[in-house]
C-alpha cells in the first residue's frame, strides 16, 4: 500500500516516470498527451532543455537565500521582466510558491493598504459565484465554488458573492451580451452600496473563469464597466490570473484583452510552467508606496517567498516563451483547436457550449442541448470522461463545476504552447473516443 496521502484515497494512479515535449510517459511505457497542462500549468511541455539548464545553473550558484537576509539575481530579473510587460501601474512583484498563496498575499495587501491610508473600516470583500481562487482559507472564502466550500463554511470569512459573467446560462430574455455586462456591473455597484462603499476593500474576479466553469470569457465591455464601478467607489480591483495569465489566452496577461488594469494581479501555474512551484502577486505603485511610506513593511511572509531556483526557472520559462514567439503561436493554435472542436462537437447532442480564448478552451456537457439540462450529479460524467481519456492516452481536465443551485459538467483544455498541428487532431480524436465511451456513440 502507498504511504502517500493521495488526492483520492480510493483511486490508483499511473506512475509518471518521464516527460517528453507535450507527453507524459508512465512506468509501463504508455504515453499521455497532456491536453490540459495538468491544471493549465505545463505551458512549455515537460522536457524544455533551456529551463532545465537554468535550474541546474541556479542550484549550482545559490539554490535558496532567505528573503529576510538577501535578494537574488533571478528574483530581481524576474520582477523586472514582469513589470516591463504588466498592465499599467503594476510596479512591483511579491513572489510566492503558488496560486493560493498569491491570492492570500493580494487580500492582505489590500487590507494593509487601507490601514496605511487611514481607512481601516474598509474590510469587506466582494467576489463572484462560480469562481475559484484557491484552497487556503482566505482564498477559499473568496471563491464561490459551492462544492469546494461546503465542508469548510464555518471556517470562512464573510465574503459577498455577485453573479458571474456567464453568457451561456446568464443571458436574460431579449438581452444582448453588452446589456448583460452592464446589468452585472450594476449588480456589483448595488452590492457595494448595500455594504456601504466606505466599508468595501476589493472586488475579485478571474478575467477568464477556469476550474469552476471551463474557460468562460466575459462579454465585451463587462470588465471596463467593472473597473469604472470600482474606481467610482475607491474599491480595489484584484484580478486572479493564476490560471488564465502568463500567455494562456494569447497575451501575457488576460487583462490586456479587456483593455483594463488592476490594483493587484495574481499569477502562478504558467509562470514556472511546472518546472518549479512559483506564484506571484503584482502590486500597483499606489499600494506599494502607501506601505513603503507608512509602516514600510508588509505584515506577511513565508519561508519560501522569492525562492531563487523557482525564480530562475520562471525567468527561463518566460524568456523562452518570448524568444520563441510562442504567444502568437498560442493564438494560431487556439484558433485551430477551437475550429476543430466546433467541427467535431458543434452539433454533439451532449455538448451545449464550446468557449474560450487562445489555448484555454472549455466544453460544457449537457444532458439535453435544447433545455441545457445538466446530467444527474450522481452520474459524475466528468469523472468518467477523465478516466476514459486517460485510458485513451489523453490528459484533459473534466470538472463538475457548480452552476447556481446544482452541479454541471465541463471539460477544460489547456495544452502546452509547443504543440504541432497534428497534436490538435490527436486531442480531438481521443476526446471524441472518450466521450463516445461514456455517453454512447452518436
Ligand atoms: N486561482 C485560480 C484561478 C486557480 O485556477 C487556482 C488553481 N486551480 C488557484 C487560484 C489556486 O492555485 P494553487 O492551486 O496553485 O494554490
Amino acid at each position: 500500500m502507498s504511504h502517500v496521502f493521495h488526492r483520492s484515497l480510493t483511486q490508483q494512479y499511473p506512475m509518471a516516470v518521464k516527460g517528453e515535449g507535450p507527453y507524459l510517459i508512465d512506468d509501463q511505457g504508455k504515453r499521455y498527451l497532456d491536453a490540459c497542462g495538468g491544471a493549465a500549468v505545463s505551458c512549455l511541455g515537460h522536457s524544455d532543455a533551456a529551463v532545465i539548464a537554468a535550474i541546474r545553473e541556479q542550484v549550482g550558484k545559490v539554490a535558496y537565500a532567505h528573503t529576510s537576509f538577501f535578494t537574488t539575481e533571478p528574483m530581481e530579473a524576474l520582477a523586472d521582466f514582469l513589470v516591463e510587460r504588466a498592465p499599467a501601474g503594476l510596479e512591483s512583484v511579491y513572489f510566492v510558491s503558488g496560486g493560493s498563496e498569491a491570492m492570500e498575499a493580494a487580500l492582505k495587501l489590500a487590507r494593509q493598504y487601507f490601514i496605511e491610508i487611514g481607512q481601516p473600516q474598509r474590510k469587506h470583500l466582494i467576489a463572484r459565484r462560480q469562481s475559484y481562487h484557491g484552497n487556503t482559507l482566505g482564498a477559499l472564502a473568496t471563491g464561490g465554488n459551492a462544492w469546494r466550500r461546503q465542508q469548510f463554511e464555518p471556517l470562512l470569512i464573510d465574503v459577498s458573492h455577485v453573479s458571474p459573467c456567464y453568457a451561456y446560462r446568464g443571458l436574460q430574455e431579449g438581452e444582448s451580451p453588452e446589456e448583460m455586462g452592464v446589468r452585472l456591473a450594476d449588480e456589483l455597484e448595488a452590492e457595494i452600496l448595500r455594504l456601504g462603499a466606505e466599508n468595501v476593500m476589493a472586488f475579485v474576479a478571474e478575467p477568464v473563469v477556469g476550474a469552476t466553469m471551463g474557460a468562460v470569457t466575459a462579454v465585451p465591455g463587462y470588465f471596463k464597466r467593472i473597473r469604472e464601478v470600482c474606481d467610482r467607489h475607491g474599491v480595489l480591483l484584484i484580478l486572479d490570473e493564476v490560471m488564465c495569465g502568463m500567455g494562456r489566452t494569447g497575451t501575457l496577461f488576460a487583462a490586456e484583452q479587456e483593455g483594463i488594469t488592476a490594483d493587484l494581479i495574481t499569477i502562478a501555474k504558467g509562470l514556472g510552467a511546472g518546472y518549479q512551484p512559483i506564484g506571484a502577486t503584482l502590486v500597483s505603485g499606489r499600494i506599494r508606496d502607501a506601505i513603503a511610506n507608512g509602516s514600510g513593511f508588509f505584515q506577511h511572509g513565508h519561508t519560501y517567498i522569492g525562492h531563487a531556483t523557482a525564480c530562475a526557472a520562471a525567468l527561463a520559462v518566460q524568456t523562452t516563451i518570448q524568444e520563441r514567439g510562442l504567444l502568437s503561436r498560442v493564438c494560431e493554435l487556439g484558433e485551430g483547436l477551437q475550429r476543430r472542436l466546433s467541427e467535431r462537437f458543434g452539433e454533439h447532442p451532449h455538448i451545449g457550449d464550446i468557449r474560450g480564448c487562445g489555448l484555454f478552451q472549455g466544453l460544457e456537457l449537457v444532458a439535453d442541448r435544447t433545455t441545457k439540462a445538466t446530467f444527474e450529479p450522481e452520474r459524475k460524467v466528468h469523472a468518467q470522461i477523465k478516466k476514459a481519456a486517460m485510458q485513451a492516452g489523453l490528459m484533459c481536465y473534466p470538472m463538475g463545476g457548480t452552476l447556481d443551485g446544482r452541479q454541471g459538467d465541463h471539460i477544460l483544455l489547456a495544452p502546452p504552447f509547443i504543440l504541432e498541428e497534428h497534436h490538435l487532431d490527436e486531442i480531438v480524436d481521443k476526446l471524441d473516443n472518450a466521450l463516445n465511451s461514456v455517453l454512447g456513440n452518436r
